[in-house]
């Protein structure tokens, strides 16, 4: 199941601030259903209560490449070096929480990606060798 929190977005349009569901994690071998969007980069669709404006946010979202072993935080804003660090460091930061993650965290291997065409392409291989 996909990982989902509650952010506040203000409105481009209006400016009013609303808050609405978002999705931080998403699992591609039981989220089949947001890969289309995904690839789309439409992942996190938000709709203003007010005026009604759409908007897809820009958030980064972690994808877990199950059955591959490949985690990737997708993040359009991490295109310095500086923020790609600092995702790795997160990972390492929560992996090194139990000895079983630390297992997984081994075995996996661990990408940042700010380009929305290297996400579609690893989606786009993912789907069609597990299809
Ligand atoms: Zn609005």
């Amino acid at each position: 199941m996909a990982g989902r929190s509650t952010a506040e977005i203000k409105c481009v349009k209006c400016k009013n601030v609303y808050e609405s569901d978002v999705i931080d994690h998403i699992d591609l071998s039981e989220d089949r259903d947001l890969v289309k969007n995904l690839k789309a980069g439409k992942a996190n669709r938000v709709q203003c209560p007010k005026c009604k404006k759409v908007e897809y946010l820009d958030r980064s979202v972690v994808i877990n490449f199950e059955p591959d072993n490949l985690i990737v935080v997708y993040d359009p804003a991490a295109t310095k070096k500086s923020i790609r660090d600092e995702h790795e460091r997160e990972y390492q930061a929560v992996i090194a929480f139990s000895e079983t993650l630390e297992e997984v965290g081994e075995e996996t291997e661990f990408k940042v990606i700010s380009k929305l065409e290297e996400l579609k392409t690893l989606v786009a291989e993912y789907t069609k060798a597990h299809d």
